[in-house]
């Protein structure tokens, strides 16, 4: 048999690794004082400092290190009592320095995992420290056709830590995974505002494939410019299908880093990948190795919020939710803290539940809000709650009343009030309505009573229509059938 029928036939796995840059939502800067702000205009955070001027000293931002060792502990890292600083020298214009400072060899943490909702170990390699570059932009036409580029140094500096798994990770989808189970851990912890599309989270994918049921890695390319959750996965798509189609081909895969073009749909080569060594790494001679006392770890540790898994958990065992509930509840810790707080207030987790990834979710996506924008408080959409309990206004009615809530932020109360939504259980009242549809309506009453008892239905509606949808329903069925009966 030919080699090239051998390649027809085999079937092929991939093979992922993710470095995930968080860019850390310190005050200050790495290793100066400026503002570490997203979205200030251009070069309006910068000094002699971050932008390498000759006679500088840095000095390390002790926050940074809080927050990454922090979110070591929560992965289940190793801490490094010590590390050092080292110089990764290249040059691009956007670091003004022409090196950036990094951890080589002695990262904070290494080991370590993240654990996917299937119960999969991602294994992590390290965690380390860095400083961010600044940011380019092509003005006058894209890349090649770029009349002039601007660079803007207020990034440049900022505190970045980056993740790096071990090559554990078999499909796009359980990129995905990951992807989601690492945000949700550093929204917990606070160290980060993970906005991929603000680039306060980045992800670089190194994508590999091998014939299934062999152990080496094959040659990887680095897949860079993914942008969002799904242009990681349609990259991953995309770039394992390329490398099989061209091993199917007889191609070799070259080592390489490839951009992820979102409006093509396409990864292209870049540059071919450099080696460690063309960094040429060495100990920043400004910085001193960092040692953190053990007493440190211990009180960090002691500070660690509650994490998503043991929310989850916790949900499901105290509240009585359904794991799928929970999780969705808990992805981020701006909807967690909020569902805690509607269902406290709501004597009800089971309603705040049921409102939250309902109706609320609807409506949020319906005015483009989220529960961070949204200026509906967890309070008032439980005396909403409230209401629908205790029949002062009806379920559909309700549905109406959150809508504007949830764009206008005003109160039920006050909404039920204007738009006249309250519901009338006065029986005496409802009692006159029922009596004068039962008279006119002789064949659905003669129907219900030869045993079709869809026709109650439609002498419900018929009620309902009668009192302009304010009757409660409840006692407009009771009233019928006490009637009918
Ligand atoms: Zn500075």
């Amino acid at each position: 048999m030919s080699t090239a029928a051998i390649r027809g036939e085999t079937n092929f796995e991939a093979v992922i690794g993710l470095e995930v840059h968080v860019e850390l939502s310190t005050q200050s800067k790495m290793f100066c004082g400026c503002r570490n702000e997203f979205g200030a205009e251009p070069n309006t955070h910068v000094c002699p400092i971050c932008l390498g001027m000759p006679g500088t000293l840095p000095v390390i931002n002790r926050r940074a290190v809080e927050y990454l060792c922090k979110t070591g502990l929560a992965l289940g890292c190793t801490i490094a009592t010590d590390s050092k600083f080292d110089r990764k020298n290249y040059f691009y214009p956007d670091m003004p320095k022409n090196y950036q400072i990094s951890q080589y060899d002695m990262p904070l943490t290494t080991g370590g995992g993240v654990q996917l909702p299937s119960g999969k170990l991602v294994r992590l390699n390290r965690i380390h420290l860095e400083e961010d570059t600044g940011k380019t932009f092509h003005a006058g036409g894209h890349m090649a056709a770029a009349e002039h580029t601007l660079i803007d140094y207020n990034r440049a500096g900022v505190p970045l830590m980056e993740i790096v798994t071990e090559p554990d990770i078999a499909s796009p989808e359980e990129a995905e995974m990951y992807l989601g189970q690492l945000k949700a851990v550093l929204s917990y912890l606070g160290v980060s505002d993970v906005k991929m599309h603000e680039g306060s989270l980045r992800c670089d994918a190194n994508v590999s494939i091998r014939p299934v049921g062999t152990t080496a890695l094959g040659t990887k390319a680095e897949v860079k410019n993914m942008n969002s959750f799904r242009s990681v996965v349609r990259a991953l798509r995309y770039e394992i299908e390329r490398q099989e189609a061209a091993v199917r081909a007889g191609e070799r895969i070259v080592q390489e880093t490839r951009n992820w073009d979102e409006g093509r749909g396409l990864t292209y080569s870049t540059r071919s990948k450099e080696q460690a060594h063309d960094y040429r790494y060495f100990p920043d001679p400004d910085l001193v190795p960092l040692t953190i006392e053990r007493e440190t770890i211990a009180r960090w540790k002691a500070e660690m919020p509650e994490l998503p898994v043991a929310k989850r958990e916790r949900l499901v065992r105290e509240h009585g939710l359904s794991e799928y509930e929970a999780g969705i509840l808990t992805e981020d810790v701006a909807t967690a803290d909020y569902f805690e707080a509607v269902a406290h207030a709501a004597k009800s987790a089971k309603q705040a539940a049921n409102w939250l990834l309902g109706d609320v979710r609807r409506l949020l996506e319906k005015h483009e809000l989220t529960l961070a924008t949204t200026r509906m408080r967890p309070q008032q959409l439980a005396e909403l709650i409230a209401l629908v309990s205790a029949g002062t206004i009806s379920g559909k009615a309700a549905k109406e009343v959150c809508d504007v809530m949830v764009a206008t932020g005003e109160a039920p109360s006050a909404v039920v009030e204007q738009r006249g939504l309250a519901q009338t259980s006065d029986t005496s009242e409802i009692q006159g309505l029922v009596d004068a549809v039962v008279s006119a309506n002789g064949d659905s009453v003669a129907s219900y009573k030869a045993g079709k008892t869809k026709a109650l239905e439609f002498l419900v509606g018929q009620v309902m229509k009668a009192s302009r949808g304010k009757a409660n329903v409840d006692i407009v069925r009771a009233l019928l059938l006490e009637r009918l009966g």
